[in-house]
């Protein structure tokens, strides 16, 4: 998936560094990120190749590389253009492309949350960790990171995929929505299962989870035995496609090495999930 990163490290403890020549960085303007892109292989720039920036703020590390993120930045190599997000589903190296949507996520966290959203006061940087507190009114903000979970629903031999409705992403998926204040993430899949496909589910049982910056999310992964009834009604609002799929007929789905829907749905193929 895209956090596994083999043998790099990624640090997120919050430093106060100060900035050097060698560090790299990631600026974010809305759904894009200055970068090189050369047929796949992406490179972020070093603080050498800005003419000028006004502040700057550490981001994280992976093996001992800093990034940072700045603001007001003038580069002086124009072959570092904005590109839109989804450059990270397949770009290389693994390293770059983590820190890529990671330092997206940071970066247009950073870029919303400028004043106070109590008193209009400007925020300011905690030293000891990532956080922005208002000097007026004390008021603290951490990175906003919602739960979202993905199910697999299994009615014997077969699994329930999806395509969504008016999204650039036209692959099959699964059944996945957003946890709702007040409710479980068990609750939160019996209801986006019922709310997508009218269909109950029971047994539920957990699978593996993802950070997934694309939404500033986690993705929490579960599989589920359809309960009772299995015709599908679909909420053509949100999905344009929802079927069983057996699991001899799934030849052409692969691992895409970037999410954990994929995983999911090779770990059903190949007999991998047992309830
Ligand atoms: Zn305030």
């Amino acid at each position: 998936m895209i956090q596994d990163l083999d043998n790099s490290i990624y640090d997120n403890s919050y430093h106060d560094y100060k900035i050097r020549d060698i560090d790299r960085v990631i600026i974010c303007n809305e759904r894009t990120v200055l970068l090189k892109n050369i047929n796949g292989k992406i490179e972020f720039p070093t603080i050498r190749e800005f003419k000028s920036f006004s502040e700057y703020t550490y981001l994280f590390s992976i093996n001992n590389i800093r990034y940072f993120t700045v603001s007001d930045a003038v580069i002086s190599d124009a072959s570092y253009t904005y590109e839109n997000i989804e450059i990270f589903r397949t770009a290389l190296p693994k390293e770059e492309r983590f820190a890529g949507i990671t330092g997206f996520q940071l970066c247009s966290w950073y870029n919303s949350h400028k004043y106070c959203s109590r008193c209009g006061n400007g925020l300011i940087h905690d030293i000891h960790e990532r956080m922005l507190r208002c000097p007026e009114c004390n008021m603290t903000n951490y990175p906003t990171i919602s739960p979202a979970i993905i199910v697999a629903i299994v009615n014997g031999d077969k699994l329930l995929i999806t395509k969504y409705a008016g999204r650039n992403y036209k692959k099959y998926a699964l059944v996945a929505g957003f946890a709702e204040i007040g409710e479980t993430l068990e609750e939160t899949v019996k209801r986006e299962v019922y709310e997508e496909v009218s269909l109950k589910v029971k047994d539920i049982k957990y699978y593996g989870c993802q950070p997934w910056s694309f939404t500033s999310s986690l993705l929490i992964g579960f599989f589920a035995k359809v309960d009772g009834n299995t015709n599908i009604t679909i909420d053509g609002e949100e999905l344009s496609e929802g079927r069983w799929i057996d699991r001899k007929d799934m030849n052409d789905i692969e691992d895409d090495g970037i999410t954990l829907t994929r995983e999911m749905m090779i770990a059903f193929k190949e007999g991998k999930f047992k309830f």
